[in-house]
């Protein structure tokens, strides 16, 4: 068997740990006779299982107790829809900062709910972002219920490294593409929400992370299954889970403790991107486009001189063992997701490469 150094934006590589664990444990979990993908989700092997991966997120993050935590369904996607459901809490109006694809979908759906006001945009005139608005900027509202950002932008790798200060109104953030890759303060958001497919787990599965004094106050009562505070109330049973979703997340979280946590996952995230970014600045045959202070540390988005060699590259690299660098068809070019799952040598393979397709081409 020879594995693949995947650079998919997601679904994305999982550390081979985690996936060597759940094979072993595939027919049989912990002597149990089954596979936690036949458990009842009420009955207590199930049940620890849950309870687990709930509070070694709690430890990661430093989840504050004033936190709920939900392991709900229908990815990031369905996030766009319930923030507003939920946290409108009878006022009209939500901000939005617009900084990529996934903030501006963000902010389309919820139009559906309220007065959306574009706080920011960093669009330039040819629809592209490629970087963070200064707060001081944001033309904020006092009286809006909340302010929605997209902390790291998956398609076109623009990252925050600064946390916004919304004051009264609580800030959201769609975390999806960079949750436990380096150390946040949960205190500062209302709520974050992340689609398990890039960073954490298998797809559909999403982690809302929630202060709870902001659910229970949605105008009009929202159906069950969209409702923060009837899911919080069920500890996320109202029916049955994505339980073997969460078992992954769960072996995932207990694999971030054993390397040393979300500060030392932070450490080689910076040594990875670092090295990625020095490559493609020092070698001219490449192009990004990011402000180099907003660039992400999980999405590297970067151009070729001419677009006819990208099948070339993409043709070379996959000999090489490197699958999943081709861009999202909205940017073009290339596109490096490194997530934490993605070891060093992994990035090393790339930029080797990088080097020897610039010097034949070039
Ligand atoms: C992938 C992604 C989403 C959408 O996730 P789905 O699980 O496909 O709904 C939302 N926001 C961000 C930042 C993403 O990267």
């Amino acid at each position: 068997m020879s594995r693949v150094y995947n650079f998919s934006a997601g679904p994305a590589a999982l550390p081979e740990p985690v996936l060597r664990k759940a094979a072993a444990e595939m027919l049989d979990w912990c002597g149990s006779g089954q596979s936690v993908m036949e458990m009842s989700h009420r009955g207590p092997d199930y049940m620890s299982i849950h309870a687990q991966a709930q509070q070694d997120l709690r430890d990661l993050l430093n989840i504050p107790d004033s936190y709920k935590i939900l392991f709900l369904q229908g990815g990031g996607t369905t996030q766009f829809e319930m923030v507003p459901i939920n946290l409108l809490r009878g006022k009209g109006k939500a901000d939005y900062v617009i900084t990529g694809e996934w903030s501006k979908r963000a902010a389309q759906e919820a139009r559906a709910f309220c007065q959306v006001n574009v706080v920011a945009d960093s669009a330039n005139a040819k629809g592209q972002h490629t970087f963070v608005p200064k707060q001081s900027d944001w033309k904020l509202k006092k009286d809006a219920a909340y302010v929605h950002v997209c902390t790291n932008e998956t398609l076109g790798g623009v990252e925050y490294h600064w946390t916004p200060d919304t004051g009264k109104v609580p800030l959201v953030a769609d975390m999806s593409s960079h949750i436990l890759s380096k150390q946040i303060d949960v205190s500062k958001y209302g709520l974050i929400y992340a689609g398990a497919q890039k960073n954490i787990g298998p797809a559909g599965l999403v982690l809302v992370i929630v202060r709870e004094d902001l659910i229970g106050h949605a105008v009009p009562t929202p159906p069950p299954m969209f409702n923060y505070k009837v899911h919080a109330d069920h500890d996320s049973m109202l029916n049955t889970p994505p339980t073997y979703s969460i078992y992954m997340a769960g072996l995932v979280f207990q694999w971030l403790k054993q390397q040393g946590g979300v500060a030392e996952m932070e450490k080689r995230n910076i040594q990875k991107a670092n090295l990625l970014y020095d490559a493609l600045d020092r070698l001219p045959f490449y192009s990004t486009k990011v402000n180099k202070g907003d660039r992400s540390r999980m999405n590297v988005p970067f151009t070729l001189p001419d677009a006819r060699l990208d099948e070339a590259f993409l043709a070379g690299a996959k000999e090489r063992g490197m699958v999943q660098l081709k861009g999202h068809r909205l940017i073009g070019g290339m596109r490096a997701s490194i997530y934490n799952a993605m070891p060093l040598s992994g990035v090393e393979t790339l930029v080797a490469y990088l080097n020897e397709f610039a010097q034949k081409n070039g």
